[in-house]
């Protein structure tokens, strides 16, 4: 009886130390396992050695991706980049209307650029790349008279483009030091061939939109068309399309026209300026403090 009673005895002793043991054990093994674990992280995120502490206010993902490019195209032109330091909403009032050209310089650059003079305002051209030189001269005036330039790609052929983020970067490339190397000021602003998001680049887009983000350059939709570049279009419709925008804006106005030899648009711009003024609107070159409107992504179905 005596001896059962001893058996039994040990037997609830060695229960309660194997209680007591295997739980401690366990938080040993998984305390080993979590350190391992956390020190894979670190390795594969910032390679091991900056100062960066996950699960801390210093953690700063974006200085991880400026740092550790994945991408091939990240690494493609890295000198192609502006900074930015964040838009200032509030220096822009909301009647200011930011015209826009693209596609030159043309032959109707200069008279662009006479008419913005005598009206004491300043423009934005999105340029492509022209091999003459009287484009490389027209650009230099733009640039002289105090208006911005910004990239809308060197050869602005959607095909070759739009074919692949790469392309893109690479047409950009050639844009941009084009704009350089013939102004001396490096271009911060983009504006696509057929707007941030079209019809040629819908499988690229994203990426391509966020890349430019990442480079620093901002990249300008625009809330209105004067239509200049549709066929049968007339310096009255050219008016009537601007005046209309303009009026259904919410905040500034970011006017779309072209830089292409048309006639009826010198025709019109005078009246487009003066129209808009005499309602109390004013005009102003854009640069990368300004919020520009940005074609929003399609709603997936
Ligand atoms: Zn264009």
């Amino acid at each position: 009886m005596k001896k059962s009673v001893r058996f039994w005895r040990r037997m609830l002793i060695a229960c309660i130390l194997a209680l007591i043991a295997l739980p401690c054990g366990g938080v040993v093994l998984l305390s080993l396992q979590n350190a391992k674990l956390r020190d894979e992280i670190e390795t594969r995120v910032i390679g091991g050695d900056d100062a960066v502490t996950i699960g801390t206010t210093s953690y700063d993902a974006a200085s991880i991706v400026r740092q550790k490019p994945l991408l091939s195209y990240q690494l493609l032109y890295p000198e192609m980049k502006a900074s930015f330091s964040g838009f200032n909403d509030d220096l822009v009032n909301p009647k200011t209307v930011f015209l826009t050209f693209d596609d030159g310089p043309s032959t109707s650059t200069l008279p662009i650029l006479d008419i913005l003079k005598k009206h004491g305002i300043h423009a934005t051209f999105f340029v492509n790349g022209k091999s003459s030189v009287f484009a490389s001269s027209w650009l230099k005036q733009i640039a002289k008279d105090g208006n911005t330039i910004g990239m809308h790609s060197y050869t602005h052929q959607y095909s070759l483009i739009y074919a692949s983020v790469e392309n893109c970067i690479e047409d950009l490339n050639k844009n941009y030091l084009y704009i350089k190397n013939t102004t001396a000021i490096a271009p911060t602003l983009v504006r696509f061939p057929g707007g941030s998001i079209n019809t040629y680049n819908l499988k690229i887009y994203p990426p391509l939109c966020a890349e430019m983000l990442r480079r620093g350059l901002i990249y300008c939709d625009w809330n209105v068309s004067a239509g200049d570049a549709i066929k049968d279009a007339t310096s009255e419709s050219m008016l009537e399309n601007v005046l209309n925008g303009v009026k259904l804006c919410w905040g500034p106005a970011f006017v779309l026209m072209h830089d292409n030899g048309n006639a009826d648009l010198l025709k019109a711009l005078p009246q487009i300026i003066e129209r808009l003024q005499a309602e109390g609107y004013t005009f102003a070159a854009l640069d990368n403090t300004v919020r520009p409107p940005m074609f929003v992504y399609p709603e997936e179905n």
